[in-house]
């Protein structure tokens, strides 16, 4: 069963939701999905898909929504593999030996908010309830790539760096690249103070700052979606789609920080290459 809530394709199987983007559901040799907060087995506030791990829910639920969401969605849950996301711009190229790290077995690495791989059947994981995920395919070198990009996140460039580090790993060309924009807070619902604005104001990766917009009442809306299709324009990238769906407008299907005043459980954003390149 398939609908759309924005630029985004609502899917669903054993009556557990999932979202994807229309432009990668197209790319037949990847795989991927974003979670919703519906189709779990937690309660209480990480009621019901809570996929994050040391939020408070117990380990074991953690474990039985990602196998539903897995089965669901399509993913082994084996292949997974899982960001440590710190609100910095360190990626981590992995490959089959990582299969299950932050999973089904610790991970050994922290400080990663982005994964790359060129390996078929990695199936990278980004995690967010408002921040920005974002997922990279390369159809030339058939390489891939997740970034999590919260506001910190967004002004350090982490659209830039994973661009960056897919070209130095792979050789891809920015030109030739594809970014999703998966389900975040939308310049709807982002308001900030001033010394948060002033740091996009001042970034040096956003040649542009249209998407920075001061209020009546003396604050300041961001559209984190644009500030980071922003930085992919200026990096080479022409192919970038917005999944423009809002998680605090939304958050009666997903997880929001702002709208749960962060008593809340976590998304995970998935993305996997199915086949090995040619
Ligand atoms: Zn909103």
């Amino acid at each position: 069963m398939e609908n759309n809530i924005e630029n985004m394709i609502l899917c669903e199987k054993d009556e557990i939701p999932f979202l994807q983007l229309p432009s990668f559901q197209k790319q037949k040799w990847l795989h991927h999905a974003f979670a919703t907060r519906l189709g779990g087995v937690s309660t209480g506030i990480f009621s019901t898909m809570n996929l994050g791990f040391n939020r408070g829910d117990s380990d074991a639920n953690v474990l039985e929504n990602y196998r539903r969401f897995c089965a669901a969605a399509g993913f082994d849950l084996q292949d997974l593999v899982a960001t440590a996301q710190t609100h910095q711009t360190n990626l981590l190229r992995v490959g089959a030996k990582d299969r299950g790290a932050g999973i089904l077995r610790p991970k050994p690495w922290h400080d990663i908010d982005g994964l790359v791989t060129n390996e078929p059947h990695v199936a990278l994981c980004v995690y967010g309830a408002d921040c920005v995920p974002m997922l990279f395919a390369d159809p030339v070198h058939h390489a891939i790539g997740v970034a999590h990009a919260g506001w910190r996140g967004t002004v350090a460039g982490i659209a830039a760096a994973t661009v960056a580090k897919m070209k130095r790993e792979f050789g891809t060309q920015a030109g030739d690249l594809l970014v999703g924009i998966g389900p975040s807070i939308g310049p709807c619902c982002f308001e900030v103070d001033t010394p948060v604005a002033e740091k996009f104001l001042s970034c040096p990766f956003l040649p542009v700052k249209t998407c920075v917009v001061k209020k009546d009442n003396g604050k300041w809306n961001i559209d984190l979606w644009e500030a980071n299709a922003q930085i992919l324009r200026k990096a080479g990238v022409c192919h970038i789609e917005k999944g423009m769906i809002c998680t605090k407008c939304h958050s009666d299907l997903l997880w929001s920080h702002r709208a749960t005043g962060g008593k809340r459980g976590g998304m995970c954003g998935i993305l996997c290459i199915e086949e090995a390149a040619q």
